[in-house]
């Protein structure tokens, strides 16, 4: 199905971006993986070519999406490797907890340039590529950007304008026949939690209460997320642009009572 397609993803060193990796080496896209950890995205990049019917090696190119020149670096890579770009998953991002009352604002700044800036940027430099392909984009927002919670503040923000980025940019690339989608995840058993500011035992009450917080009662895999992901970059979704949609086990849908 992506044979021939050119496919890169952020943040593709872990969690939701390598299992969306792995998915599309199976589908024998030619793919450029990047994050900042290097040692990581080689891992990653040789399990993508083991999967690979035409054992392709993926393009690592090791970039940090709040530097300017290195999402410029990743987007030339790309083209003078594979002369083309078919889809642009832009999944890479960062969550930081807290409030109106104590999140700084470097806080604030690091995650809307994450979670925002970056994507706008490498959209940016995406697009011409994209048009000239037909091609498609999908974003990787969360839940939190459908809904309000507390204590996520720029978090939530940040989604909520990756969500609002989704919409618009559907409808200015739609005449162009350029598709942009996103998936809402809810949560999902990667590292991202552990990064922020849990600890193993915040993580583990975190997670067991997903049987409360989630309608099907559990939290996600990256897995049920990277189908999603391939599902919307797919000719099977040729009908659809400017959806946000949640994978998460329904909890989009809940309100308290
Ligand atoms: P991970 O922490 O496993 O993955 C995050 C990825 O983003 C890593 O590959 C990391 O790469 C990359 N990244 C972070 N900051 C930067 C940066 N400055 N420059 C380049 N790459 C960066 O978490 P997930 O897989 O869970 O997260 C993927 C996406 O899914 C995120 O956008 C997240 O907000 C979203 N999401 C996750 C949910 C969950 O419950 N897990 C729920 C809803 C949404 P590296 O460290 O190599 O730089």
């Amino acid at each position: 199905m992506f044979a021939n397609k050119v496919v890169l993803i952020t943040g593709a060193s872990s969690g939701i971006g390598a299992e969306t990796a792995l998915d599309f080496s199976r589908l024998d896209a030619k793919l450029v993986l990047t994050g900042r950890n290097k040692e990581n995205l080689d891992k990653v990049s040789k399990q993508c070519q083991e999967y690979s019917p035409s054992n392709l090696k993926p393009l690592v190119v090791v970039a940090d999406m709040n530097v300017e020149s290195d999402v410029e670096n990743i987007v030339k890579k790309t083209i003078d490797e594979f002369k083309q770009l078919d889809v642009l998953v832009n999944n890479a991002g960062i969550l930081e907890s807290g409030t109106i009352e104590n999140t700084s604002l470097a806080q604030y700044d690091r995650v809307m340039n994450t979670n925002v800036r970056g994507p706008y940027h490498l959209t940016m430099l995406a697009t011409p590529h994209l048009v000239k392909t037909q091609g498609n984009i999908v974003n990787v927002s969360s839940v939190t950007g459908l809904r309000s919670f507390p204590n996520v503040l720029a978090y939530c923000m940040s989604k909520s304008a990756l969500d609002q980025f989704t919409r618009c940019v559907a409808l200015e690339l739609a005449p162009k026949n350029v598709r942009v989608n996103a998936v809402n995840p809810g949560v999902i058993t990667t590292g991202l939690h552990m990064k922020s500011s849990m600890n193993e035992q915040e993580y583990e009450m975190f997670i067991k209460k997903c049987a409360d917080s989630h309608a099907l009662g559990r939290a996600g895999d990256a897995k049920e997320v990277s189908s999603v992901i391939l599902f919307l970059a797919s000719d099977a979704a040729s009908n659809i642009t400017g959806v946000t949609m949640p994978v998460d086990g329904g909890r989009h849908a809940m309100c308290p009572r």
